[in-house]
């Protein structure tokens, strides 16, 4: 297995193998930039085709946490951790304390979260052998817990900055939005469209999620072929990524892509596509950095949930500025966002 020579290696500072026979656990962490502070970014379990794609993932995510962060206005840089779900796998409070261990082995200079296939729990059993772990249950108020109704609430505001930019409403109320599954974060934004008046269309592969919005916000529910193909102002997308693709872009009948998914665009010339298509896109690492905020808080302990909330909404305005700025020069938001992270990195904390 090559690692300087992944097609995702980006000059990645360290790469750690982490492997203990006894537990079962095969993991592998990245630390992508230290540059703006300690490589912060979630854990994700997930069965891998082989060790390859591991790493893969692994080296991608990890970058994307370093833009995120940069973009998200932290003093963090990014990294990001896969546990390998082998046939055998067996989880474990050992496995996890394990893991524990080998964060701890970075000496702070990797924070870790919950990602895809992750939980509280885990989160706890990881705690009980390093402090670099957030995603752990809060009570009074404090910065914390679950991140997934902060990033909904960072999406909304995305969404209501887009629909400024593109379809120049004030204001939701009426405004159609196809949402493609209702998990921990779609459920929430569900929740605040319904609030704001919009027309809600749902699609989840979960009939009793799909059910649930139906039944508490009046949702339409449509097939999980369908939904990103409906006639809406704004499709969003929090279920997979790599959904915005050479032949799926042409068949979008939406003004504007504002969603929670992570790596939407399956290639960088998708966001050529949506622009010639006249649909604005809403950078994802950008629009759904509300998440990391919430981590990042917790783990400094020096914000409160209101002030998580304060930094949250921020991201309205901050994707307002990459619009105007895509308008005036005629480049795409997704490049802007990128140059913006670089230049963010570069120039150091
Ligand atoms: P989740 O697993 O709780 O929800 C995802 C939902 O998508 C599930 O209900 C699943 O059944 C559904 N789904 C899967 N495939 C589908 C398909 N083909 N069509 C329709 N629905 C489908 O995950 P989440 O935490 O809500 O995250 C959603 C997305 O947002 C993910 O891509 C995640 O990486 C990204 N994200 C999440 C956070 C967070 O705070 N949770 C932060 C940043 C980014």
């Amino acid at each position: 297995m090559s690692v300087f020579s992944n097609v995702a290696f980006d000059d990645h500072e360290r790469v750690l193998f982490c492997r203990d026979r006894l537990t079962g656990l095969n993991a592998i962490i990245a630390i992508h930039s230290t540059v703006l502070g300690p490589a912060a970014g979630g854990t994700r379990q997930w069965s891998y085709a082989d060790d390859e794609e591991a790493l893969y993932d692994v080296l991608r995510l990890s970058q994307g946490m370093s833009y995120k962060n940069a973009m998200a206005g932290l003093k963090f840089g990014g990294g990001k951790a896969v546990i390998i779900k082998s046939p055998d796998f067996r989880a474990s409070d050992d496995l996890y304390a394990r893991f524990g261990d080998f964060i701890e082995t970075l000496h702070g200079d990797y924070i870790t979260a919950e990602d895809v296939g992750m939980s509280p729990e885990i989160m706890q059993s990881i705690a009980t052998r390093t402090r670099f772990v957030t995603g752990l249950p809060t009570t009074g108020g404090k910065a914390g817990g679950d991140p997934s109704p902060k990033t909904a609430f960072g999406i909304f505001r995305g969404i209501e900055a887009a629909i400024r930019f593109k379809l120049e409403r004030d204001k939701l109320a009426d405004t159609s939005v196809a949402v493609q599954g209702i998990g921990n974060v779609g459920y929430h934004l569900c929740r605040l469209l319904q609030e704001a008046g919009a027309k809600l269309i749902v699609a989840d592969i979960d009939p009793a999620k799909v059910q649930r919005v139906c039944d508490e916000f009046g949702a339409r529910a449509v097939g999980p072929d369908e939904i990103l193909f409906c006639d809406v102002d704004v499709l969003a997308p929090c279920a997979l990524g790599a959904i915005l693709t050479e032949e799926s872009i042409p068949r979008l009948r939406t003004s504007i892509v504002a969603g929670a998914a992570n790596n939407q665009l399956q290639t960088t010339e998708d966001g050529r596509r949506l622009a010639d298509a006249g649909i604005l896109y809403a950078p994802d690492y950008v629009i759904n950095g509300g998440g990391i905020i919430n981590v990042a808080c917790e783990f400094s302990g020096d914000v409160d949930d209101h002030g998580v909330m304060e930094l949250v909404a921020r991201i309205g305005p901050r994707l307002s500025g990459i619009f105007e700025e895509s308008a005036v020069t005629g480049r795409l938001t997704n490049d802007i966002a990128d140059e913006q992270a670089r230049r963010i990195i570069e120039a150091g904390p």
